[in-house]
């Protein structure tokens, strides 16, 4: 049985889009609570009846939640341009080794618009 398992983490954080014009809010200093789904996929385990544990997604994304929680993302190396799009590939490119069964990094910077990283 293949199946997909999704996992929510949040983290608080700074950022400022310096390419926009200067007229575009974007391009001012503002945060947001970002929220970060972390999708893998693959075949069941018969016997344990589960993919993998969450509890191992989660550690596998600890020390990325502890790069970004409460920083300046434009002082984050690969992140001097912070949009949804290469914030969702920069945690794919560092979470796919440690993770391989990862299909999927789900970036929203509020609760109506999203990035979608499938690598
Ligand atoms: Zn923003």
């Amino acid at each position: 049985m293949k199946i997909e398992l999704r996992k929510t983490f949040q983290f608080e954080a700074a950022h400022l889009l310096p390419h926009l014009p200067e007229t575009h809010k974007c391009r001012r200093l503002h945060g947001h609570s970002f929220s970060v789904e972390i999708v893998v996929s693959g075949e069941c385990d018969p016997r344990l009846g589960w993919l993998m544990d969450y509890a191992d997604i989660s550690a596998a994304f600890k020390p990325l939640y502890q790069q970004l929680d409460h920083y300046f993302l434009n002082e984050i190396e690969g992140l001097e341009n912070p949009t949804s799009e290469i914030i969702s590939k920069w945690i794919w490119d560092r979470l796919k080794p440690t993770l391989p069964l990862l299909c999927e990094v789900v970036v929203a910077e509020t609760c109506t618009a999203r990035a979608v990283y499938r690598g």
